[in-house]
């Protein structure tokens, strides 16, 4: 079972699946640089919220403005410690001083801290901030001078502080001011940054969101295509194993991977037994290995489709116990999850394949069946024509001699009853020898014309009786020639012209002929103006047993049969008919012939031209001795100018008793014998000469008669007779029948080198050159012997104990390499298997000088040695 080409029925669904994973992987990247920028952004993000809110945490705005306000509270401490009365003046001093540092650092670190920079871009700030410093600068040299000094510059100083708090205060004010601005923009930016990281986050757990839909709906669609997968598995492996076909999977390798329970029980194998297993072994037949073998490489190799997805096909395959049934199989190939599988259908037929026999052997028995009958009918009929004629002659007879009214009117009754028994019978003979395609097939030249005259005169008689007219028109007068059967196309006109003169009373009848050289047919048309007949009726008036109207038929006597044999002579001779018709107005039935005349040579009229042809066989055809055995004159005189024309001789015996008389005298090459004669008939004629002891036992005898239906056949044969000639004859037909000296000729053409060297060769190699001339000598003496006995000319021993000398001759010689003799006698064997004495003979004439031939060429052969 050789797969052949894939099969591919889940071509799309694979496709989808295909895209599919190709949107599913589109999808998690996607997903994955949505959250990876997600979370980057909110990387960022926090980290800059988390240092606004540090930069706010770590603010020291507050400490500043403390320090701003500090600064004044330090100025009314150094003023209040100057105004002090209370303490020793050095300790009141040393008080000052050390206020005084304390304010003088703290009013120069508001001018150069950087966390006051800010504070210093205010104008007001700047001024006031530098108008303390320079004052407190002039202050310096006292503070750091006697305390003398100091104490008495006391109330100096003490009023140039007094002066300093309005700007100092301005500082701090200013201070407030701007470090609460800086505050605002401060808290303006972390509120942004977390806004923006709130809006993230938002988006992030949207797309969070978003997916974690996407994977509910995911997960629910695989958990619903999982559910829907084991459902439809569920379903397929029930229907594999319910399967009353065997179904059986096989991978490339041809493994069996799927193996049903009916394939269990085809096939016997149990199914864990066979899976796993290489298929071919187990079910193909020994002699399919080859092939299935093959197949599968080829498929392999090239993909070629041969059995594979074609649809059934009828193998035979192998049971467990070896034994070898016909099936019927189909393969597909599919996508398996490991690779590309094979799945066969097999159904056994084993009883349908009997079942097949028995029916054909029904048909048989039923055609044999039918044959029989019709063969019966066939023989009923002819059998019934001799008793019927003798009746119609004796009937004519009795009309001669003197009848009463009522004895006449009897007669004549029997007279038409008995013309009417005989033209049925002659119908159904008709019919079942064209059924039967006994038919003889003649090929002959004639003018249509001139049949159609001579019918026409014929049947003026009855057309007269019934007030008819007959026409004849020739439409082209050049027509006066086709090659066809004169015979089979008088008797279309016949029963055509019949027929319009029993369904026209008071018409005329036309008889038409017309050449049609383009398509090389002619046609016959036969009109009238009779009855008509329907369109219905026209479908059905050629078929068996039809006859429209029974009253007016059975008036006519019509038995239905004669547009039916018309139909099937038509047929024989390879034309067509058909009929236009008009119910009361007449009808026309035509009638289209091939010409099969392709040129002029074959004009009777042109009698030379024919003559090349008999020239040659008179140049090439030794003239044969014939016995014609006619009783009809005209028969005699046409075949005995037919034989003159082959260039052969003739003597004539004029019945049976005659023929046999003369075939004691004188030896003939053949007999032609009519079989119809009166007193002795030609079969029992050629009984008698078979069966005598005269020249003529072994001479061939040709049937020659009117009728040959296949059981006349077999008759003739049983006689002894070798062929059958139907009446007419021919003069090709008889040409071919007497052609056996041709055959006998191309012998000397074609049978081969006297001896077979290369043979010969051999065979005195393997059997050793004693041996070799052993053998040689005895065949050499057997031969001398049988051609100076049975192989001598003139030797009349019976052929059929001729037969075991000439299989033991023909069989020595060809073992020994004589050729041409071991051709020529098993020629002549063949013919005695034929039972063709008349050939045999022949041959037979020809062994001597074969022999002699032989012996010369092998003796030649040993002097080139
Ligand atoms: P039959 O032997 O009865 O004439 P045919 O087969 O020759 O049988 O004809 C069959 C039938 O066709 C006839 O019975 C007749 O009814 C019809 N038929 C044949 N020829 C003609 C015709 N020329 N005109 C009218 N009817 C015809």
């Amino acid at each position: 079972m050789p797969p052949d080409g894939p099969a591919k029925p889940n071509l799309d669904g694979m496709t989808t699946t295909h895209r599919a994973r190709a949107n599913t992987w589109f999808g998690a990247l996607l997903a994955f640089v949505v959250f990876s920028a997600c979370a980057v952004g909110i990387y960022y993000l926090s980290a800059d919220a988390r240092r606004e809110i540090d930069a706010l945490a770590t603010a020291n705005a507050d400490s500043t403005q403390w320090a701003l306000a500090q600064s004044e509270v330090e100025l009314l401490a150094l003023l209040s410690e100057t105004l002090r009365s209370d303490l020793p003046e050095e300790q009141q001093i040393e008080n000052v001083r050390r206020r005084f540092d304390v304010f003088y650092s703290r009013v120069k670190t508001m001018q150069e801290s950087a966390v006051l920079a800010g504070l210093r871009q205010d104008d007001d700030a700047r001024a006031n901030l530098s108008d303390v410093s320079d004052r407190l600068d002039t202050i310096v040299p006292i503070i750091d001078g006697p305390d003398a000094a100091l104490i008495a510059a006391l109330p100096e100083i003490t009023s140039q502080f007094d002066a300093m708090r309005p700007a100092v205060r301005d500082v701090s004010l200013i201070g407030v001011g701007y470090f609460s601005r800086v505050a605002d923009a401060q808290r303006t930016r972390v509120a942004d940054a977390l806004l923006r990281l709130g809006l993230l986050t938002t988006l992030l757990v949207a797309a969070l969101s978003v997916t974690a839909l996407a994977l509910v709906k995911s997960f629910r669609n695989a958990t619903r295509d999982g559910l829907e997968k084991a459902e439809a598995q569920k379903r397929m492996a029930l229907i594999v194993s319910t399967s009353l076909d065997a179904i059986i999977a096989v991978n490339l390798k041809g493994q069996v991977i799927e193996f049903n329970e009916a394939a269990e029980k085809i096939f016997g194998y149990a199914r864990d037994e066979i899976i796993g297993q290489n298929m071919a072994e187990k079910i193909v037949p020994d002699k399919l290995h080859a092939a299935h073998e093959t197949g599968m490489k080829r498929y392999i190799r090239t993909r070629e489709r041969r059995v594979l997805g074609q649809g059934r096909v009828q193998l035979e395959a192998k049971h467990k116990s070896g034994r070898i049934f016909p099936v019927e199989l189909s393969i597909s190939s599919a996508e398996g999850p490991d690779g590309e599988i094979f799945v066969s259908y097999l159904r056994d037929i084993s009883n349908r394949v009997v079942k097949e026999e028995e029916l054909v052997k029904a048909r048989d028995k039923a055609v044999a069946g039918e044959k029989a009958k019709a063969d019966l009918v066939a023989v009923m009929s002819h059998e019934m024509r001799t008793p019927l004629n003798g009746i119609v002659g004796a009937l004519e007879l009795l009309k001669t001699t003197e009848l009463n009214k009522t004895q006449a009117n009897m007669t004549d009754v029997m007279g038409t009853s008995a013309e009417m028994l005989l033209h049925h019978v002659n119908a159904v003979l008709d019919m079942s020898r064209l059924e039967a395609g006994a038919a003889e097939t003649i090929k002959r030249p004639f003018d249509p014309a001139t049949v159609a005259q001579e019918l026409l005169s014929s049947l003026k008689m009855s057309a007269q009786n019934r007030g008819n007219k007959l026409k004849l028109n020739v439409l082209d007068p050049d027509f006066n020639l086709v090659l066809g059967d004169p015979g089979k196309f008088r008797q279309i006109l016949t029963n055509l012209v019949s027929n319009a003169i029993k369904f026209t009373s008071h018409g005329t009848i036309n008889v038409e002929i017309e050449p049609h050289f383009a398509e090389e047919q002619w046609e016959l048309r036969v009109s009238d103006d009779g009855i008509g007949i329907s369109e219905e009726d026209q479908a059905r008036v050629f078929d068996d047993f039809v006859t429209l109207d029974t009253s007016y038929t059975r008036a006519q006597e019509g038995s239905g049969l004669g547009l039916a044999i018309v139909r099937r002579l038509v047929k024989h001779l390879g034309g067509e008919i058909g009929v236009e018709s008009e119910t009361g107005a007449g009808s026309v039935f035509w009638v289209r012939l091939p010409t099969n005349v392709a040129s002029e040579t074959s004009r009777p009229q042109h009698q030379e031209r024919l003559s090349p042809r008999i020239a040659r066989i008179d140049q090439t055809r030794p003239k044969l001795s014939i016995l014609l055995v006619e009783d009809n004159a005209i028969n005699r005189v046409v075949a005995r100018e037919m034989l003159a024309r082959l260039g052969h001789s003739c003597i004539e015996a004029y019945n049976g008793a005659e023929a046999v008389k003369l075939a004691e005298i004188k030896p003939f090459d053949a007999i032609l014998m009519d079989i119809s004669m009166p007193d002795m008939d030609g079969v029992e004629a050629t009984t008698l000469i078979k069966a005598g002891t005269g020249p003529n036992a072994q001479t061939p005898i040709f049937a020659v008669t009117a009728h040959a239906m296949p059981a006349d056949v077999d008759r003739f044969r049983a006689a002894g007779m070798v062929d059958v000639l139907v009446k007419p004859i021919g003069l090709e037909r008889l040409e071919d029948l007497l052609s056996l000296r041709e055959q006998l000729d191309t012998l000397h053409d074609d049978a081969g080198p006297y001896w077979d060297k290369t043979h010969q060769r051999d065979l005195r190699e393997v059997i050793g050159e004693e041996k070799w001339r052993e053998l040689m000598k005895l065949f050499v003496e057997e031969m001398d012997a049988a051609c100076e006995t049975i192989f001598a000319r003139g030797h009349r021993s019976d052929m059929e104990s001729l037969r075991p000398d000439v299989h033991k001759l023909a069989g020595s010689a060809s073992t020994l390499g004589a050729s041409r003799l071991g051709v020529l006698l098993r020629r002549i064997e063949e013919q005695l298997d034929v039972n063709d004495h008349h050939a045999a003979r022949e041959l037979i004439g020809l062994v001597p000088e074969c022999w002699t031939n032989t012996c010369s060429d092998e003796m030649r052969g040993q002097d080139a040695d």
